[in-house]
C-alpha cells in the first residue's frame, strides 16, 4: 500500500458517526498501510476534551478490531483535539495554529482534508470560515468531505453548494453517499461494462423493467427526531436510490475514471423525466407503518409527532427519456419495518417475441421472464433466471437459476463503505461520490412530489410491519401488467 500523507480535520469528532464508523475505518486504513507515519487527525466539537481524553475515545471506538500488540496505541497517537464552536470565527484561529503545528510535526506537506460530520446547518458556515480564517493551504491539497443530507430540496441544496463553492471547487468536494461504497453497487459497472453478453442486452429492446429495493426491517429507532422531519423520500430515495439508478441507467463511460463516470451519470439523470404534479401523484406511492407484529405504529414511536404525516415507505416509477431506456420503467421502493433487511436490483428481461413452446395441449407452457438479480446485501452476488427444459418425458419448461454468491471469506475481506470512501477521498478519486449536478437533478425530480405530499394529507398508517409496504406499491406495477420480482 502507498502511504497517504494527510492532515484530517474532523468536525463533529465526538459524534455518533465518528465513533461508530470513522475511527474504525481510519484504523483499518492504518493497518493496511494506507495511513502511516505522515498522518494526523485534529478532532473538534463543542465538547471540552483533552488530547488524552480524545485518544481514549478513539481507542475505545476501535477496541473490537483485531490488532497487533501496540498497534491501536500507536494509531491513537496521531489523534489530537481542539474544542471549537463552529459558529465563532475566532475559534478558527486556534484551529489554524494547531493545524500548522501538526503539519510540521507529521510532515503532511500541506495536504488538508476537512471532514464535516455534524448537523448540516453548519456545513456552509464551516466552509466559509475555513477560507476566511486562512485554514486553506496553498501547498498540498485541500479537500472537503461532507456528510448527508445535502439540502432538503433543490433550493436549500443550491444555497449550501453556493456556500461550499466560496471555498472549495467542485473537484475538491467529496459528498458522501455510503451506498456508493458498497461492494455490489460498485460491481454494477464491472457487470455491465465488463461483460458483452450483459451490456449488449442492456436496453429497451431486451429489458422490460428494472426494480430496485432498499428494504429495512428496523423502524426509526433513536433517529426519530431527525427522521420525522425528513421521511423516506429525502432520507433514501433522493440520494441512495438515485445514485444506484444512475449507475444502472448510464451509458458506457469512455474510461473507468472518475471524470468519465461522472459525465455519464449526470447525463443519465438529466434524461430522467421530471414529472408534472399529476404525473408525480400517479407514479409515487407513500406509506407509513401501523402497529402490528409486536411493534408500535410509527406515530407512537418515541420522538414522533402522534399525528405525523411523514412517510416511512416510498415507491416510485421512474422513466428515462433517452434512446436506450425509452419505454422501460425503473420501479424503486424503500421503507422501514418491512419484511426483511436487504438491498437488491432485479433486471427483468422481455419474453421471447414468439413462444414456440406455447401449446394449448400442454399445461405449463408459460415461459418465465429472464431475470438478472444483483444482491447488494446482506448476501452479495448475482443470479440469472433462465428457462430450461423440465427433466422428464414430454416437453415442458421451467425457470432455473444460475447463481454466484460471494463467499463469507470474500465478504469478510471486503472493506466497509466508509473505509473505502475515506481512502478514495485521500487519493482524490471522485468515482464513488455524488457530484453537484447529480444532486441537483435528483432534487428537481423529488421536489415535485414532495411539494404535493406536503399539501395533501395522507391516509396513514397504511401498511403492517413485516409486509412489503402498502397495497398501492403493488398496484403501481399491476397497473402496467407487472409484479415486483421480490414479493412475499
Ligand atoms: P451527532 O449529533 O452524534 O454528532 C454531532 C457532533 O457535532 C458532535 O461531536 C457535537 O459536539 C458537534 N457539534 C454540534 N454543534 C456544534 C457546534 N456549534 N460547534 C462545534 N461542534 C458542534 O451526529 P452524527 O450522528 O455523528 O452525524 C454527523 C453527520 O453525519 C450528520 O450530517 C449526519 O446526517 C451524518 N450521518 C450520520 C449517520 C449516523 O449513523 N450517525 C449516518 C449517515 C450520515
Amino acid at each position: 500500500a502507498t502511504e497517504n500523507k494527510a492532515l484530517i480535520t474532523l468536525f463533529g469528532a465526538t459524534g455518533d458517526l465518528a465513533k461508530r464508523k470513522l475511527y474504525t475505518s481510519l484504523f483499518k486504513l492504518y493497518q493496511k498501510g494506507y495511513l502511516a507515519d505522515h498522518f494526523a487527525l485534529l478532532g473538534t466539537s463543542r465538547h471540552e476534551l483533552s488530547d488524552d481524553e480524545f485518544e481514549k475515545m478513539v481507542l475505545d471506538s476501535i477496541k473490537d478490531i483485531p490488532a497487533k500488540d501496540g498497534e491501536a496505541e500507536a494509531f491513537a497517537k496521531h489523534f489530537f483535539y481542539c474544542a471549537h464552536d463552529v459558529t465563532k470565527p475566532e475559534h478558527y484561529v486556534k484551529l489554524k495554529d494547531r493545524l500548522a503545528e501538526l503539519d510540521k510535526q507529521f510532515g503532511t506537506e500541506g495536504n488538508r482534508l476537512f471532514y464535516m460530520s455534524m448537523a448540516p446547518q453548519f456545513f456552509g458556515t464551516i466552509a466559509i470560515n475555513l477560507k476566511k480564517q486562512g485554514l486553506i493551504t496553498d501547498k498540498g491539497y485541500n479537500r472537503l468531505v461532507i456528510e448527508k443530507p445535502f439540502g432538503r430540496d433543490f433550493d436549500s441544496a443550491k444555497k449550501l453548494n453556493d456556500e461550499l463553492s466560496q471555498t472549495f471547487e467542485e473537484n475538491q468536494i467529496f459528498r458522501i453517499d455510503h451506498y456508493l461504497g458498497k461492494e455490489m453497487v460498485q460491481n454494477i459497472q464491472a457487470l455491465r461494462f465488463g461483460n458483452p453478453i450483459i451490456e449488449a442486452l442492456w436496453n429497451n429492446r431486451y429489458i422490460d423493467n428494472i426494480q430496485v429495493t432498499l428494504s429495512e426491517k428496523l423502524g426509526v429507532e433513536e433517529r426519530a427526531g431527525y427522521y420525522d422531519k425528513s421521511g423516506a423520500l429525502r432520507d433514501m430515495l433522493q440520494n441512495h436510490i438515485m445514485q444506484v439508478v444512475a449507475q444502472l441507467a448510464m451509458e458506457e463511460p469512455v474510461a473507468f475514471t472518475d471524470d468519465d463516470v461522472r459525465v455519464e451519470k449526470i447525463k443519465a439523470l438529466r434524461s430522467l423525466r421530471v414529472y408534472t404534479p399529476s404525473e408525480a401523484a400517479a407514479n409515487f406511492v407513500r406509506g407509513q407503518y401501523d402497529a402490528g407484529n409486536g411493534t408500535n405504529a410509527y406515530r407512537n414511536e418515541d420522538g414522533v409527532d402522534p399525528e405525523s404525516g411523514t412517510e416511512t415507505f416510498v415507491a416510485a416509477k421512474l422513466m428515462f427519456d433517452n434512446y436506450r431506456w425509452s419505454g422501460v420503467p425503473f420501479y424503486v421502493r424503500t421503507g422501514k419495518k418491512l419484511a426483511d433487511k436487504f438491498t437488491r436490483i432485479d433486471v427483468v428481461f422481455k419474453k421471447p417475441l414468439i413462444d414456440i413452446f406455447a401449446n394449448p395441449d400442454a399445461k405449463n407452457q408459460n415461459l418465465a421472464s429472464n431475470v438478472l438479480t444483483i444482491y447488494v446485501e446482506p448476501k452479495s452476488g448475482f443470479a440469472l433466471q433462465l428457462n430450461a427444459k423440465h427433466v422428464g418425458q414430454g416437453y415442458t419448461t421451467e425457470p432455473v437459476d444460475l447463481q454466484f454468491l460471494q463467499s463469507d471469506s470474500a465478504k469478510k475481506e471486503s472493506p466497509e463503505p466508509y473505509e473505502r470512501l475515506f481512502h478514495d477521498a485521500l487519493e482524490g478519486n471522485h468515482t464513488n461520490f455524488a457530484s453537484w449536478a447529480e444532486i441537483a437533478y435528483a432534487w428537481k425530480f423529488v421536489d415535485v412530489i414532495r411539494n404535493l405530499w406536503d399539501i395533501e394529507k395522507p391516509s396513514f398508517p397504511n401498511y403492517v410491519p413485516g409486509s412489503m409496504g402498502p397495497a398501492a406499491a403493488d398496484e403501481l406495477l399491476a397497473r402496467d401488467g407487472r409484479k415486483w420480482v421480490y414479493r412475499l
